[in-house]
């Protein structure tokens, strides 16, 4: 409710990694792109305009959205399926685009680090995304096994430049 809060939730977090979100076109099934607009607006009361375009078919569908929806595999304002999905320990390993897999893999890697190096500190923004992970990723019995998601991830992505 108040300003405070709501800057707490813009943090660094998973829901850094809102725009572009990359997901299934409804249409074609091929990657399609969804942008919200500038964030601006966000608190205005008219909500934010959010597109989805799709570069293979020509899909485009552009809607004002008021509320996002945070945490699962779909883009937060259209509730489009994640492109980057896939199954792993018995949950859903996801990503919403090519920066936010390469916090997870950034992230995984420095707890990899952390094992073999116990007196490292991890980055400051590691652990309070850290916090807002599931606990099933955080566990170390599954870390292998996320690790192996990730890369499936990573083979999901679009072929285009890196930071496209
Ligand atoms: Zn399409």
């Amino acid at each position: 409710m108040t300003d405070d809060g709501r800057a707490r939730d813009r943090g660094v977090g998973v829901d850094a990694f809102t725009t572009p979100v990359l997901v299934v076109c409804p249409r074609c099934e091929a990657t399609a792109r969804v942008v919200a607009g500038p964030e601006g607006q966000r608190d205005g009361g008219a909500g934010v305009e959010v597109r989805a375009t799709c570069t293979g078919c020509g899909y485009a569908r552009a809607e004002s959205v008021t509320e996002r929806r945070l945490g699962g595999p779909e883009d937060p304002w259209l509730g489009l399926p994640l492109r980057l999905t896939t199954p792993c320990c018995g949950e859903v390993l996801w990503a919403r685009n090519a920066d936010h897999l390469a916090f997870l893999e950034d992230w995984i890697g420095a707890r990899l680090r952390e094992r073999s190096e116990p007196s490292a500190a991890s980055p400051l923004r590691n652990r309070r995304m850290a916090s807002r992970l599931p606990s099933w990723m955080l566990a170390a019995s599954n870390r292998a096994a996320v690790v192996a998601g990730l890369a499936r991830l990573r083979a999901l992505l679009p072929q285009s430049p890196r930071r496209a």
